[in-house]
């Protein structure tokens, strides 16, 4: 199968169970972790609860973030984001592993380079576009994924490791109150707090470490808020000089989505972010279905992005107005 083909749609390399993902991380020597750009608590826990368990196998390893903009700070502290490369997808002889990424274009333009891949997600649009492909929809978070393995392979959960794992499960749960959240999800958080996570220390290192240039962007966007369809669709927007004037980066806009979904009556919230790329407006497009009946990622899907129903997410060169236009009439119609 050529690399090309397996971006798009359902493609179907093999299908793995996590025991049989386990077997094959005991046999790696060499490998590559790769992450989505823009990581978030998901992406980045599961690079380093990976990354923890290659160093136990003795497998050497390196990390992969695509894009140059600096990781999101509050999530420094788990092991392993220092062995992080950034920019261009670098050489590597071993196997690729993409953690968290719905698709190929999510960690890279440059694709898979005929790289062997093995794909471990949670995302219900992964085209399983590796050649070992482990997606479970069902996990709440891809670190839900990685536990299932690291139990199938009966590997050591050390309290480092637990906490990768649980910081990517209670930042993609929303603190556990998505609908995503599953009995399961707290079982998982249950069983990690008792091999000795720090639930406490990691909510003050996650959700009280705020920088304070991620406040004064996080108020920029609130100001700009506008209810349309009779205000069942709130729309908020960052433009390059909100970034430049709080100085602020891309990893700031975290958790702002979320802020806005809060207002009553809202079915879908969506937040812009302007890019200049090559001197045009490129808006990156965030959405968030409160109650479930729009279904974003169909949205987003239109635009080239993806996602899941409630929360999706998609790139869009165009004027702001028109940009913002284009998605009031797409909720419009599925209201
Ligand atoms: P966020 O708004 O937090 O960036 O993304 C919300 C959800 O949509 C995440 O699950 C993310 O993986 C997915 N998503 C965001 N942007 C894109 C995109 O451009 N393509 C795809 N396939 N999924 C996306
Ligand atoms: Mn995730």
């Amino acid at each position: 199968m050529g690399v090309d083909d397996r971006r798009g749609s359902v493609v179907g390399g093999t299908v793995a169970t996590p025991e049989e993902v386990a077997a094959r991380l005991k046999d790696e020597r060499k490998v590559l972790i790769a992450v989505h750009e823009n990581p978030d608590g998901d992406a980045l826990g599961s690079l380093s609860a990976l990354g923890q368990v290659f160093d136990d196998l003795g497998c050497s390893w390196k990390g992969y973030v695509p894009g140059r903009a600096p990781l999101p700070s509050e999530y420094l502290f788990l092991p392993g984001l220092d062995r992080v490369a950034r920019g261009e997808l670098p050489p590597s002889p071993g196997t690729l592993y993409t953690l968290d990424c719905a698709s190929v274009e999510r960690f890279g333009p440059e694709g898979l380079q005929s790289r062997f891949c093995v794909n471990i997600d949670h995302h219900p649009d992964n085209p399983h576009f590796g050649d070992v492909n482990l997606v479970d929809p069902t996990a709440s978070s891809t670190t839900q994924v990685l536990y299932d393995v690291f139990r199938a392979g009966g590997f050591p959960i050390t309290k480092a490791i637990g906490t990768a794992l649980y910081v990517g499960i209670v930042t993609d749960t929303g603190r556990f109150q998505y609908s995503n959240t599953t009995a399961a999800a707290h079982r998982m958080a249950a069983d990690l707090q008792d091999m000795g996570v720090d639930v406490h220390d990691v909510y003050r290192r996650v959700y009280e470490s705020t920088p304070v240039s991620k406040m004064m962007l996080k108020i920029r966007a609130f100001e700009t808020m506008r209810f349309l369809l009779d205000g069942a669709l709130a729309v908020a927007v960052l433009r390059v000089q909100d970034f430049e004037d709080t100085a602020a980066q891309e990893s700031h806009t975290e958790g702002i989505i979320d802020g806005i979904r809060t207002v009553a009556g809202i079915r879908v919230a969506a937040l812009f972010r302007e890019k200049l790329v090559g001197g045009a407006s490129e808006f990156r497009v965030s959405l968030r279905s409160t109650d479930g009946s729009v279904d974003v990622s169909e949205v987003a899907h239109i635009w080239g992005g993806g996602g899941h129903v409630r929360a999706a997410g998609y790139t869009i060169r165009a004027d702001v107005e028109e940009a913002v236009a284009a998605l009031k009439k797409e909720i419009e119609t599925r209201l």
